[in-house]
């Protein structure tokens, strides 16, 4: 009785926090939820078997093909129901709870940034794990598969259905792909709350870093030389757009960053090129932010332009065109909202120590719809992610598995 009026006294955010405070700490009572978080941890060292495995098979983006398969394999292993393979890629497995909803996604991204033809192989070194993907993200890959497990072995049941995604397409210019199908057409309409396990460590992700990325290719006549000295060069077009580029002042707060990341063309030492090309990559979590340096960054390339043509005396010899390849849409889900609240008290009631955070993770789509989303890590401590020296420690990294899964079954609730 006491409760109920000093909840009426309540903010609505308020209120919903401590509602969900007293449903966790009523499930952490739960026998079967007790046994289901006792599993997750005593078999970690499955779960390092499973993210060695997955690892080992390579899954640049858009080659995401045989990763999906194992993880399909093994959602088929476990028992989820109508375990499918959308137009995408993506892997999906339904845990049914009593009614369809609230319906929440668990996810995962199946892919890496490393090319084919990248050694996979994951080395182990006492507690630590050597491999390029073994943080990011093989060990969500692996932590997903412990939650289903867990919670089968337990006898868990929800309220609500839960649906694992192994999803495609999140690194680089996979632009989202998987997650922007998956929101967009195999699941439209039916997603109530989505977390992506993205990473390592316990932390809650709730701000969406957005970025735009482009593929800047500059064209000329090309020829020898010697002998078709003085044309304009589409590569020193692009020399000065890049000298450019890299004076641009950007607002340290909200953190704006550009970066250029690739670069190519060219056919011979003695020829000049006809054409060079550049990838660029620019972020923040602020709209406004983003939309300056993107405006910025066309400038620079258009006088680059300009100037190596005068250079030469050949006005409009070297041609160019932007190509936006990645629109990462920024975003938030707010800090009051249950979602968010959920992902932190989880942390908490099992002891840990989870902050907030922004990133640009798969959860920038939900959260640009709107849809409550947050991405979380997988626990453990990765190093040097997106690099071939990429390592993971798995020192504790059974808390990583332990809050997935409470927040999974917390968010099944009606
Ligand atoms: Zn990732």
């Amino acid at each position: 009785m006491r409760k109920g009026i000093l909840v009426l006294v309540l903010t609505s955010a308020a209120a919903s926090a401590t509602a969900q405070q007293s449903t966790i700490s009523d499930l952490l009572q739960k026998a079967a939820v007790k046994l289901a978080l006792a599993a997750a941890k005593a078999a970690e060292p499955q779960t390092i078997e499973d993210q060695i495995r997955f690892c080992e098979i390579a899954a640049p983006s858009f080659k995401e093909e045989a990763r999906g398969a194992e993880l399909k394999r093994a959602f088929d292993q476990l028992g989820l129901q109508s375990v499918r393979i959308d137009k995408a890629g993506n892997v999906l497995g339904d845990r049914p709870g009593a009614a369809a909803h609230p319906h929440v996604v668990i996810a995962a991204h199946l892919d890496t940034v490393f090319p084919e033809g990248t050694n996979v192989k994951v080395r182990r070194d006492g507690n630590v794990l050597r491999g390029p993907g073994i943080g990011d993200d093989c060990r969500g890959l692996a932590v997903l598969v412990r939650i289903v497990q867990s919670l089968k072995d337990a006898g868990v049941t929800t309220p609500g259905t839960v649906t694992f995604v192994a999803n495609v397409g999140e690194e680089g210019l996979g632009d989202l792909r998987g997650v922007k199908a998956l929101f967009n057409d195999t699941m439209k309409g039916q997603i109530d709350a989505f977390v992506s396990i993205d990473g390592t460590g316990v932390h809650v992700t709730n701000v969406a870093v957005g970025s735009h990325r482009y593929r800047v290719t500059f064209k000329g006549p090309g020829g020898h030389s010697f002998g078709a000295f003085g044309l304009a060069n589409p590569m020193g077009a692009m020399g000065r757009a890049i000298a450019k580029i890299q004076e641009m002042q950007v607002p340290q707060h909200p953190k704006t960053t550009f970066n250029v990341g690739r670069v190519g063309g060219g056919t011979s030492v003695n020829s000049i090129p006809f054409e060079a090309w550049m990838e660029v990559d620019m972020r923040s979590s602020d709209p406004a932010s983003l939309a300056a340096v993107d405006a910025n960054f066309q400038k620079a390339v258009d006088a680059a332009v300009t100037e190596e043509n005068q250079r030469w005396g050949k006005a409009g010899t070297i041609t160019v065109t932007k190509e936006l390849v990645g629109d990462r849409p920024a975003g938030s889900t707010p800090e009051r909202a249950p979602i968010v609240r959920a992902g932190l008290e989880t942390a908490a009631a099992l002891g840990f120590n989870a902050n907030l955070g922004e990133g640009s993770t798969d959860s920038n789509l939900p959260m640009s719809l709107g849809i409550p989303a947050i991405t979380i890590g997988g626990g453990g401590r990765g190093r040097e992610a997106h690099a071939l020296t990429e390592s993971f420690d798995v020192t504790d990294a059974w808390q990583g598995a332990q809050h997935a899964l409470l927040l999974t079954v917390a968010l099944a609730q009606k």
